[in-house]
């Protein structure tokens, strides 16, 4: 009988890494590894974590996100179920901002600086770095208006790649204007293009209708030719749209942060406004975009929050970073080891162990044992492979005396200890 497999585009996180084709998939512990880091640099800059379930009703994603992004139009795993209309969250600033407004989080006072790590689904075709279910972290800044909140998200994405001693990243940026700017760019680039609608591919001229503003993301190279002579976003923004860029710009000057302007950079969804950024890396191959955002003022108003709520924010692929680590081969820390492995010889020493494991592990002590009343070789083997600093035998003689043989394995060294005075002797390592 044939037994189960993963879903295709999703993965295990095992206790150890493995590779499927040539992906590494980081090993659990290395994961908790990233995810301390990333708690680390958020906190530090003032960051604080909301969690939001990975299940939110599909009008707000569609709503939050766009209708017209290939997010909604194609990559949604929806569902319905009784007449309520569920997604698997495709990603989390509309979920943010949903919870946002529906704690009411701005009674809190002051800005509201959140961060998030979690899944999220999507529904594409899936290849190296691009899975239907991946992980995002990222950072949302509610309730502020001013270029430093802007400069501050992306000083806070670059912050987790410096953590990781990452270099070589590219930062691009633009500025969307406010949304009547980007209309009328949107109409000033439809026609342009329509002239030649034959010539674009079939994707593009789709989106000429339906969201035009993506054809500025193509790859296909005689578009992009095209594209040169088009008209840009920067002549369609108003003079304050343009002071807040420039003050965005100037802020990331003044912090050292290193940035090339890009006028075709739009990002994918309809929310956002102003300042645009994208975070890339050459190491990730075809998908290099290791992060992503902007400022999104227009998102709470789209929910139907009433007035304005600016905000801003990134979105950054975990998988993405892992394949980053990867190829400055990252030096993970090793994973926790027991304390010390006990093997047993007899039922009487298993009961002892067995009791003496759990005591242990009351007290805190990462302590280990054999489940599986195999013989002392056995055990000493899976001693070995579990490599445990200390390892004791129990047997007949030391139930006895009452006292046991405690090995340093690194030296081979053996001490008498009480059992009294087991959990002392074991609560620090052996000296290096
Ligand atoms: P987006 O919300 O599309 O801007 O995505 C933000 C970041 O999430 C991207 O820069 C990627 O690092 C990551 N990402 C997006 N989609 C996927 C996916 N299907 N698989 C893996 N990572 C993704």
């Amino acid at each position: 009988m044939s037994t189960f497999q993963h879903i295709k585009g999703t993965f295990d996180i095992l206790p150890d890494a493995y590779t499927i084709g040539d992906t590494r998939i980081a090993a659990s512990h290395e994961w908790r590894h990233v995810e301390t880091v990333l708690h680390e640099v958020m906190t530090r800059h003032n960051l604080e974590e909301i969690r939001t379930p990975m299940l939110e009703p599909t009008e707000l994603v569609a709503r939050g996100v766009g209708e017209h992004t290939d997010i909604v139009s194609k990559e949604m795993f929806a569902f319905e179920r009784r007449g309520t209309h569920y997604v698997l969250r495709p990603e989390i600033t509309a979920p943010v901002t949903r919870a946002f407004l529906e704690h009411h989080l701005e009674q809190r006072g002051g800005v509201q600086k959140l961060f998030y790590i979690g899944p999220c689904f999507r529904a594409e075709q899936p290849q190296k770095g691009r899975y239907r279910q991946f992980h995002q972290f990222g950072v949302e800044i509610i309730g502020a208006s001013d270029p430093r909140a802007d400069a501050e998200t992306i000083a806070t994405m670059i912050a987790v790649y410096r953590a990781f001693g990452l270099t070589g990243a590219r930062l691009r940026i633009n500025t969307l204007g406010e949304p009547e700017h980007r209309a009328a760019f949107r109409d000033a680039l439809v026609d342009y293009l329509t002239p030649y609608k034959d010539e674009l591919s079939e994707t593009s001229q789709r989106r000429l209708d339906t969201n035009p503003l993506r054809i500025l993301d193509t790859k296909v190279e005689h578009e992009r030719a095209l594209l040169n002579d088009a008209p840009t976003l920067l002549d369609h923004v108003d003079a304050e749209a343009l002071a807040h860029y420039d003050a965005v710009k100037q802020l990331l000057k003044s912090l050292d942060i290193a940035f090339e302007e890009d006028p075709m950079l739009v990002r994918g969804l309809d929310y956002y406004s102003h300042t645009a950024f994208e975070l890339e890396h050459d190491a990730l191959g075809a998908q290099s975009a290791l992060a992503g955002g902007g400022r999104y003022d227009g998102l709470a108003p789209a929910l139907g929050h009433d007035g304005p709520l600016p905000a801003c924010g990134f979105a950054a692929g975990m998988e993405r970073l892992f394949l980053a680590l990867d190829a400055i081969d990252y030096d993970y820390p090793a994973p926790e080891t027991p304390r010390v492995f006990f093997a047993a010889l007899g039922e009487d020493a298993e009961a002892w162990v067995f009791k003496t494991v759990h005591d242990l592990r009351q007290q805190g002590i990462h302590a280990a044992h054999d489940l599986k009343g195999r013989s002392l070789k056995a055990q000493m083997r899976e001693a070995n492979r579990q490599d445990a600093p200390y390892t004791v035998i129990i047997g007949g003689n030391e139930l006895a005396d009452g006292s046991a043989q405690v090995k340093t394995m690194a030296t081979g060294e053996q001490t008498a200890v009480s059992f009294d005075d087991l959990a002392d002797y074991l609560s620090t390592p052996p000296a290096a």
